[in-house]
This record gives C-alpha cells, structure tokens and sequence, in this order.
C-alpha cells in the first residue's frame, strides 16, 4: 500500500505511530497522522493558519490523558479513521494525476476522514475552500500549479551552538540528559543544573535566532528554581513549534571524568526525545574526560557541547 508515498509521507505515519505509543493509544489516530504532517511538513500547515503549537493543543483537546506509554517496537494500527484518511489521501493524488501520495494529500484525507480533528481544525479556522486553496499553491516539479504535488517546500536547514559547565560539590544530585546518575558529586544549580539539556537548549534556541537559556530561563526567577531541566527543553520546543522549525539532529558531548556516561546514553536520549518531541536516533552523545587537566580534570566540574540542526 504504501509503496507509492513519498518519503515524507512515510516518515508522517513513522512519526504518527511514535505518538500513538507515546500517548499509550491503541491505534494510530488522525490527531497522530497530523502530529507528522507538523512535523514533516510544517510549512504546509503554517500556509494554512495552523502553526505546529497549535496542532499540539489540538492534540491535548482529543488526548486530554496520557495513558502508559507502548512500546515502540509494538506495531501500533491505525485507526479506523486515519485507514480512510489513507485511502481518501490516495484518491486526492489520483484526482490530481499524481502518481504519488505526499503530505499534502495526508493532509487533505485526515481533514476528510476523522470528524472530531476536523471539528477542532475548523474551530481554529481551517476549512475545506482554505485547505485546498493552500494545496494548489503546492507546484507540481515543471509543471502547473494545482492540488496535491509536494515535497517542493523550500527547507531551510539551521544550526546553532550551545556550552555548559557546572561545579560539582559533594550531597548533590547528578543530572545529566535529564537521568540521574549514582555519584558522590553533583552540579552547584539553581535549577537540577543539568548541563547536558542547558547545552542543547541553548543550541536549539541559538539556531531559532531565539537569544540563550539565561534569557528565558533567568537564574534569578524563583519559578525555575529546583526545575527539571527538561522542563526547559518542553518550553523551547513549543518556541520551535510555534515558528514551524523542526529538529533535524542533535549532537552532544559531555564531558567528566566521572562518572562513567556511557552506559546511561540510551535513558538519557530518551528522556531528551520526548521532552523536544523527537525520536531518540536524531540525538546523537559522547563522553569524554580531560584526562586529568583543569577543574573538569580534577572532578571539580562537569561540562557539556551541543549543536542543534533544525529545519523549517
Ligand atoms: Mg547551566
């Protein structure tokens, strides 16, 4: 069946199943399929009024409770509705001559096929006219303007840098990549002083053009004193949500000469996923130690680099 979508159209329902598991839904629904249309291709959704962050409260009115996570190696199903979003996707493309389903026509059958994503996307002023309004401005490659041609959105790829260094001192609890980890030491904070998340955040806000971590966090707010710092990646990616930018990859090193990081990787680019709304693989983690040399070297301070690569 799906050997006529497009790339990003697969990678949409890839990503759908992910959400359906992270919401502990027993199929995949349509809410879920758009959740990867957001996300694949927001500029699509952003030409028709509907920026990313509000396909996130759409997602929060028709999963108003998580239920425990599945197990991404079980193959959720999709539901019902999201079976007909695809099959209303594939006569959208072959109305239009196209030989391929994109994310458009995704688009165009989950607004078709699931009644109550559809009530809420008119209720945040989407309509049929509109929609196919904005899938005709979607060329076909050398051809003529008309409904259903995709994956020719401009993307522009952009990166930015983040560096954190914390003292460590003795009674604190170690933090790293939102995981705690047994130690003696941990980093003298005012939040849990996790340098692996600050690292990224300020890498991620540095790509959006979005200033540093102290800007939207400052230390002397008392509202993130003691936070998780994941807290602070959720905030960010709403920031990326709301400007349609998407996570490309994430690329991290730590550095410590204790304790060992490792074989605490997998909890930590978990726990980091799902806080930025991505899957574990686009991040990417290293150890490295000074060997013995400055405050890092001494076991006085842990530090952490990151870079962000978003697209949008
Ligand atoms: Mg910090």
């Amino acid at each position: 069946m799906f050997e006529r979508f497009t790339e990003k159209a697969r990678r949409i329902i890839f990503f759908a199943r992910y959400e359906a598991s992270q919401d502990g839904s027993p199929y995949i629904l349509g809410i879920h399929l758009l959740m990867g249309v957001a996300r694949e291709a927001p500029q699509l959704l952003h030409r028709a009024g509907i920026p990313g962050a509000q396909v996130r409260q759409i997602h929060d009115t028709i999963v108003p409770g998580k239920l425990p996570r599945i197990s991404v190696s079980v193959e959720v199903p999709l539901s019902s509705e999201s079976k007909k979003a695809l099959e209303l996707a594939i006569t959208a493309a072959e109305q239009c001559g196209s030989r391929t389903i994109g994310p458009e026509h995704l688009l165009y059958g989950v607004f078709r096929a699931d009644k109550k994503l559809r009530s809420e996307l008119e209720r945040a002023g989407l309509t049929e006219e509109k929609l196919k309004a904005v899938l005709k401005e979607v060329p076909e490659e050398g051809g003529e303007p008309q409904m259903g041609f995709g994956e020719q959105e401009a993307v522009t790829c952009r990166s930015g840098i983040g560096y954190d260094l914390h003292r460590l001192a003795e009674g604190r609890k170690l933090i790293v990549g939102g995981v705690e980890l047994p130690f003696e030491k941990g980093p003298v904070s005012h939040s849990d002083g996790d340098v692996l998340a600050h690292a990224i955040c300020d890498a991620l806000l540095g790509a959006a053009s979005l200033g540093d971590i102290g800007t939207h966090f400052p230390d002397t707010d008392p509202k993130w004193k003691g936070v998780s710092s994941l807290l602070f990646l959720e905030q960010v990616r709403k920031l990326l949500e709301e400007r349609s930018l998407r996570i490309a990859h994430i690329d991290a090193i730590v550095i410590t000469e204790r304790p060992r990081l490792g074989p605490h990787f997998l909890a930590m680019r978990e726990a980091l996923a799902r806080s930025l709304g991505i899957q574990p693989e686009q991040i990417n983690l290293k150890a490295k130690t000074n060997e013995g040399a400055d405050a890092i070297g001494r076991g006085e301070a842990i530090a952490a680099q990151a870079i962000a690569t978003l697209e949008g």
